[in-house]
């Protein structure tokens, strides 16, 4: 739902329309357009475009309140984008506490219920035969309907943030949180699936086959929701010990470079790492690369002491730190592979594309086959479409 057709902004928001939006505005306005038949067609068609759009105006509200909820909790917001189903806002962060995600939620059905109040108590007071009496009272009944609606508890809809929040509180798990709700969002949308298919197939109406498309559409998005969690999750319990492999060499700093080049830069496996170790501590990393670059004269002189990069000056992680934190710090410095450190500051092992993916694949459903995983590692990448760095970007208790 990212990509559409930017019509501006609000807020600082780009707002988008994803063209399947066109397809719910032409079937929305001759809806509305058929109820006003006795107007004439040119009042009957205008009126129907009309609340047609004053329709996406308050889905628009709608979701520019969740937005405003959650820029005021410091969330950004990349995007509100109207489509088939009504409209999304792209928010691209969890709230912090239960009692902030529950004002997101309910901020949307919020303004639904104000929009319905003040254009509900508007129509009364201008005359019954008014065109801008009668529009009014039908945007404010579909505002009555959008916020009722939403208040469903099932994930995607706001009433499924609100159960996610309550059980979040309940429990002090937000991932126990969004499972639940999630679940109770694929069951609702089965439900509606076959009241949907029901209602299409023995009594022959056809918005059944809407009804049931909404359902397909809340299951797959429920689902998507679990199984995003699932993976946010499993990248905070992973720890950089249960992904590491130990693919490096601890080798003695005394050594002087022919010493080690004798030894090792034949080797027809080289380890991606040699650790320089004196006196019981590992003082770095020697790189084949900073050997090559010295001058072969200087090979029987300098020792490993001279070329190491010292450890405080290479990207590490501890081995108790989350694999969010590992892909995070591979991430954002364009690293292969990261080194992992012990309390004491010793090099216990090495983590790698492949070795992220590995560790988390029995985590994963549908799971990742050992030929890619074999992939990755060989590749250094994620699988595609497990996209990996977004999620552990967003991963917090
Ligand atoms: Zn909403």
């Amino acid at each position: 739902m990212q990509t559409g057709w930017r019509i501006g902004s609000l807020f600082g928001i780009p707002l988008l329309i994803d063209y399947s939006w066109f397809v719910i505005l032409a079937l929305a306005t001759s809806e509305y357009a058929s109820s006003y038949g006795s107007w004439g067609p040119a009042l009957s068609w205008s009126a129907g475009l009309a609340i047609a759009l004053l329709l996406f105006g308050s889905v628009l509200l709608h979701e520019l309140g969740h937005s405003l909820v959650a820029m005021s909790q410091g969330i950004k917001v990349n995007s509100i984008t109207l489509f088939l189903f009504g409209g999304v806002a792209s928010i691209e962060s969890e709230s912090k506490t239960p009692g902030q995600a529950f004002q997101v939620a309910i901020a949307g059905p919020l303004v639904s219920f104000g929009i319905f109040l003040i254009l509900g108590l508007g129509s009364q007071v201008l005359p019954q035969t008014n065109l801008l009496g009668i529009v009014a009272e039908r945007v404010a009944e579909i505002n009555l309907v959008l916020g009722v609606f939403n208040l469903i508890p099932g994930l995607p809809l706001d009433g499924g943030q609100v159960l996610k929040a309550a059980i979040w509180k309940i429990t002090g798990s937000r991932f126990a949180g969004v499972q639940w709700a999630a679940k109770t969002g694929q069951v609702l949308g089965w439900l509606a699936v076959a009241f949907g298919l029901t209602s299409c197939l023995l009594a022959g109406e056809y918005g059944g086959l809407w009804i049931a498309l909404i359902g397909w559409f809340a299951i797959r998005n429920a689902t998507d929701y679990s199984r995003f969690t699932s993976l946010q999750e499993a990248l905070l319990k992973t720890k950089a010990c249960d992904a590491m492999s130990r693919e490096f060499r601890v080798v003695n700093a005394d050594s002087t470079l022919r010493e080690f080049a004798d030894r090792y830069l034949l080797e027809v496996n080289p380890f991606p790492f040699y650790v320089a170790a004196a006196n019981g501590r590992d003082l770095g990393l020697v790189s084949i690369d900073d050997i090559r670059f010295t001058e072969r004269s200087q090979w029987q002189i300098q020792t490993l002491h001279n070329i190491v990069k010292p450890l405080e000056k290479t990207s590490t992680v501890s081995e108790k730190a989350s694999l969010a934190e590992v892909i995070n710090t591979m991430e954002s410095g364009q690293l292969p592979r990261i080194i992992v450190l012990s309390p004491i500051g010793s090099v216990v092992g090495t983590i790698d594309r492949g070795d992220v993916v590995k560790a988390l694949s029995k985590h994963l459903k549908p799971t990742i086959s050992e030929a890619d995983i074999k992939r990755s590692k060989e590749e250094n990448s994620y699988p595609q479409g497990l996209q990996l760095s977004a999620i552990a970007k967003t991963a917090q208790d």
